[in-house]
């Protein structure tokens, strides 16, 4: 072990000497255990993420680790060294702005280490492991949640809370919140996990929960991966529903819309046969959407057409609700929607169902993602937007933006669903806005290059810009979600009164601003600053 620090130690001295960045050649003699890797096609890989907005950015070097005290021994040699380099963990790189990058460092490839190029010792991180009395699952901190859903369906339980898209990191969605239609219920993943493994900037593993080192713990959560490398996570199940009742329905009144979504979300105190157990929603703004978003959908009392609907501003909101069940109770679950449909006033007969297996319901992205995979829509730029918009102006977002900035045109699908902020832990590092209830409007595009000025990365981009110069011109406090800001004044804003002890921890935890870099918020202190 001495000789490897000793050997870290002195390849950085010369690289300082001479005056060079640290040579990819030279981090492969760091002496870290695990496996470091500068195949080409490992760098590439680590170098992209799913938004394709900013050019490639190669680390020096891709870690492959097996285990916490890898991911412990390469995060100890960067803050010990004299010149430092950054070290990012990388989940499933669905980030959109190079969030899970770093250019003159080492990306710690959490998921696929388990057949990774790199995984010439045949080592491997630990599979998930379910304790079945207890509810709760540990899993490594770069599974994907269709790994952690597969595990858990074998003891009959699953997660509660979800993301719309399974093939994302633990690690990866902790860090952001970790939202779906679950979340008005059970609050977001962030809210469903009891103990988490992390090592700091300083290379120290600790382990973290609401008894110990709860700072820790609660800094993590939604924390950016600013404070330290998630290696296992402790999260909470419940039994696994067995099929799902999954609803459309249609409104063309936004304000009737939007009363029905906080209807449905306020039931979250109720019996389980009283509330739906997912509330999301969509806007349909775009005429080639109407056309093919209910594909999946059938309706056997269903004489509407929707193109006759022709919506004032030519904008649709749909409603998309789901209840869990169990064979068992397949009997009482038509009742219960019955029930709580006839409480609701969207446009009449409108109604499309379908009836499918819990784990079909919570896998339906991937589905889509094959489609547009076999087209080659999946790998291009996505100028996302994702923003939580408070409840008091909601109705000014609708009119300014889905009737206004987008003009008939997205790109896209644009979710829009509530959430109650009492279901979000206010130490965690998430940031939300200052209201009971607040919504997800997410603008998921898609930049095409096929000569239509509306599809174009330039075009969308600068409606995103657009959004945002409107929602603080007609005072619309949203917060980002995914934020991406590139000045420190704009993170301080984002943060708002969590900015002093965000700062203060991170000074704590990561002091050399080593870990996470690509989020843009601190800049990594090189050697001359530090010693
Ligand atoms: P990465 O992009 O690899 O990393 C994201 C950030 O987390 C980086 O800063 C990285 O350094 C850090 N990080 C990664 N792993 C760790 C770790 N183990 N410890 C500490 N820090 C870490 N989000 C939702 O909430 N709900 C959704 O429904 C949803 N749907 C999505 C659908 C698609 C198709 C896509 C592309 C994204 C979606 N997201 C959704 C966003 C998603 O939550 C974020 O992209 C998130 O970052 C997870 O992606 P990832 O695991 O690939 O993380």
């Amino acid at each position: 072990m001495a000789t490897k620090l000793l050997l870290t130690f002195a390849i950085c001295r010369l690289i300082v000497t001479v005056g060079l960045t640290l040579d990819p050649t030279e981090l492969l003699l760091l002496g870290v255990d695990a496996q470091l890797s500068v195949d080409p096609t490992d760098v590439k890989a680590a170098s992209l993420d799913f938004g394709l907005l900013i050019g490639a950015q190669p680390p020096l070097a891709v870690m492959h680790p097996a285990s916490s005290q890898d991911v412990a021994q390469l995060v100890k040699a960067a803050y010990g060294s004299n010149f430092g380099f950054t070290v990012s963990a990388r989940g499933h790189g669905h980030s959109i702005n190079g969030q899970a990058q770093t250019a003159n460092g080492v990306v710690v490839q959490m998921s696929g280490s388990k057949g990774g190029s790199g995984m010439a010792s045949g080592r491997k991180p630990p599979h998930p492991r379910v304790w079945p009395q207890e509810r709760f699952v540990d899993v490594w901190g770069g599974e994907l949640w269709i790994d952690v859903l597969r595990s858990t369906l074998q003891h009959g339980l699953a997660p509660k809370s979800w993301t719309d898209y399974l093939y994302l990191s633990v690690g990866g969605t902790l860090s952001n919140a970790g939202i779906s239609g679950q979340a008005f219920n059970h609050g977001p993943q962030i809210s469903n996990v009891h103990e988490l493994d992390v090592v700091t900037g300083k290379g120290e593993l600790l382990t973290c929960s609401e008894e110990q080192n709860s700072e820790m713990f609660h800094a993590v959560l939604g924390g950016l991966g600013q404070f330290g490398i998630i290696t296992r996570a402790r999260i909470s199940l419940e039994p696994a529903p067995q099929r799902v009742r999954w609803i459309r329905v249609l409104y063309s009144n936004f304000s009737i819309f939007t009363s029905d979504q906080e209807y449905l979300i306020s039931l979250h105190e109720q019996p389980a046969s009283q509330k739906f157990d997912y509330v999301e929603g969509f806007v349909i703004v775009d005429e080639g959407l109407i056309n093919n978003w209910r594909s999946s959908f059938f309706s056997p009392h269903n004489p509407v057409k929707i193109s006759s609907l022709d919506p004032n501003g030519g904008v649709l909101y749909c409603l998309e609700i789901a209840k869990n069940y169990h064979e068992s109770t397949a009997s009482t679950v038509d009742q219960e929607v019955e029930s709580l449909l006839k409480k609701l006033n969207f446009i009449p007969a409108s109604v499309f169902t379908t009836d499918l297996p819990y784990v079909d319901f919570l896998d339906r992205v991937h589905k889509a993602e094959l489609k547009l995979r076999s087209k080659g829509l999946w790998e291009v730029p996505h100028p996302w937007l994702n923003l939580f918009v408070p409840k008091s102006k909601i109705a000014d977002f609708d009119k300014g933006v889905f009737k206004g900035i987008l003009g008939n045109k997205t790109s896209g699908p644009i979710l829009i669903y509530p959430m109650n902020k009492n279901k979000w832990d206010h130490r965690s590092s998430a940031v939300t806005p200052d209201e009971d209830v607040f919504y997800l409007v997410a603008l998921l595009r898609s930049a095409l290059d096929n000569g239509e000025e509306t599809h174009s990365l330039e075009y969308l981009t600068n409606q995103n810009r657009q959004i945002l110069r409107f929602c603080d011109e007609a005072g619309i406090t949203v917060k980002q979600y995914l934020p991406h800001y590139t000045t420190h004044q704009q993170w301080v804003d984002h943060f708002g009164n969590k900015w002093d002890r965000f700062y203060r921890l991170k000074m704590e935890f990561d002091p050399r601003h080593i870990l996470a870099s690509g989020q843009q918020i601190f800049t990594p202190t090189n050697m001359a600053s530090w010693r």
